[in-house]
């Protein structure tokens, strides 16, 4: 049985002042039992002006840092960009890629996507890409074939260091919206994806990328969403600016630290 230790990621967006990203991240440890996070794997990704706070913030506390994006390119001329090597220098673990919000509102493409996949593995950074059907693509009976289209563009050349990605499946409709995927939407695309890592990336290292959902996840629902097999986490928007709601998520992840493998999946 391959083991994914839980990862829950909590994604910023564009909230937070310096001082109010201070804040959060103390109101977050005063609230949680450090021995207790050990078995989870917690990412937070600030907005890009806050990572620095953050970094400091986190020293000595069991959270990783992450990015919300990337530029593909190292440095030049790229006016409002920041690189791969300045999130590194940042001391960023983690960068999300793909996010819907960065497909619908700032024109990413799959070829984008895939130029920043690259870029992130280049420079030891685990790429958390996303991705998810429309509402529309769910009704149309395309959620298959999408989440096979996202995987494969941003899968394609990557590298011998694919090993280091993780996916978060986000349906695009369930993102802010206060609706989460059902148990059997979200096990059934767990299951595709799973079985297209496999059939892409081999057995051995197909089995090992993390698989998250992301949608609306808050601590009313991430309880029966962990135990879903190949859910290995949460990819959390709303609920992770609040401090009472991440933490009370976090603990639950804590209490539920395995994540299950379909059996047709065995290592
Ligand atoms: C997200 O932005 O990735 C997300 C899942 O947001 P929310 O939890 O607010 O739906």
């Amino acid at each position: 049985m391959v083991q994914r230790r839980r990862l829950i990621v909590g994604n910023w967006k564009m909230h937070k002042t310096i001082p109010e990203a201070r804040e959060l991240v103390q109101e977050l440890t005063d609230l949680l039992d450090a021995p207790a996070m050990a078995s989870v794997t917690t990412v937070l990704a600030p907005p890009f002006t806050a990572l620095s706070t953050v970094a400091l913030a986190i020293q000595g506390r069991p959270y990783l840092l992450g990015a919300q994006t990337l530029h593909w390119e190292d440095q030049g001329a790229f006016t409002g960009e920041v690189s791969g090597v300045m999130l590194k220098d940042l001391g960023c673990r983690y960068v999300i890629v793909g996010h819907s919000e960065r497909r619908r509102c700032f024109g990413e493409t799959d070829v984008i996507v895939q130029k920043k996949m690259v870029a992130a593995l280049r420079h030891g950074l685990r790429p958390i890409l996303c991705i998810g059907e429309t509402w529309d693509q769910r009704l149309s009976d395309h959620t298959e074939r999408i989440l096979s289209l996202q995987l494969s563009e941003a899968l394609t050349d990557v590298g011998k260091e694919v090993g280091d990605v993780v996916i978060a499946y986000e349906p695009v409709w369930a993102i802010g919206s206060g609706r989460s995927a059902t148990v059997a939407q979200v096990h059934e695309a767990h299951l595709h994806i799973r079985t297209q890592l496999v059939a892409l990336l081999g057995q051995d290292t197909g089995a090992q990328v993390p698989i998250l959902y992301g949608g609306s996840v808050t601590p009313d629902n991430i309880g029966e969403l962990l135990p879903i097999h190949e859910v290995d986490g949460a990819l959390v928007g709303s609920a992770c600016l609040n401090p009472v709601l991440f933490a009370k998520i976090l603990q639950i992840a804590s209490a539920s630290p395995e994540s299950y493998q379909h059996p047709s999946f065995p290592a």
